[in-house]
C-alpha cells in the first residue's frame, strides 16, 4: 500500500481508540506494513476494533492480518449444500410437552456436510472445547416459534 493509503486508513484506527501514533510511531509500522495491500490493512485493522481492547501494536496487526488468511481460506473451503444451504445446520421441529402444553420448537442440528466445522473458527475451536452439555445447549437451542 502506499503511505497515503496507509495514513488513511489507519486514522481509523486512531479515531477508534482516541489515540493519536506519533509521526515517528507511525514511519516505523509503515516500513514494517508496506509490503500488505490496503485490503487487508483495513480487514486486519476491522478485527483489531472487534477483538482488541487496546490499540493495536504492529505485532497486533500481523497476527490479525493472519487471522483474517485464515478466515477467508475457511470461507472459501465451504461446501456447497443443498440440505442446509451450505450453513452447516440444518432446521428441524419437535413438540415438547411443556406441563400438559404442547410447544413446538425449532432446532437445529450439525448437517452432515461438515460446513459447520468450517464455519467462523473462533467459535467452532470452541464448541469442541467445551463440555458436552454445552454442546448440548449450543447445537439444540431451542427457538420459540410464534403461534
Ligand atoms: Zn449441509
Amino acid at each position: 500500500m502506499t503511505n497515503g493509503e496507509f495514513i488513511e486508513a489507519t486514522s481509523r484506527l486512531e479515531k477508534y481508540y482516541e489515540k493519536e501514533f506519533s509521526i515517528e510511531q507511525q514511519r516505523i509500522m509503515f516500513e514494517e506494513l508496506r509490503e500488505v495491500s490496503v485490503e487487508k490493512y483495513k480487514k486486519a485493522i476491522t478485527y483489531c476494533i472487534r477483538n482488541n481492547k487496546f490499540i493495536p501494536k504492529v505485532s497486533d496487526i500481523l497476527n490479525a492480518i493472519n487471522e483474517v488468511k485464515k478466515i477467508v481460506a475457511k470461507e472459501t473451503t465451504r461446501i456447497e449444500c443443498k440440505k442446509c444451504k451450505g450453513v452447516g445446520y440444518v432446521p428441524y421441529y419437535k413438540k415438547i410437552d411443556n406441563g400438559g402444553k404442547e410447544i413446538i420448537y425449532q432446532f437445529f442440528a450439525v448437517c452432515d456436510c461438515g460446513n459447520e466445522k468450517r464455519y467462523d473458527g473462533t467459535t467452532i475451536s470452541d464448541i469442541e472445547h467445551k463440555s458436552k452439555p454445552f454442546c448440548f445447549l449450543w447445537y439444540f437451542l431451542p427457538f420459540f416459534l410464534p403461534a
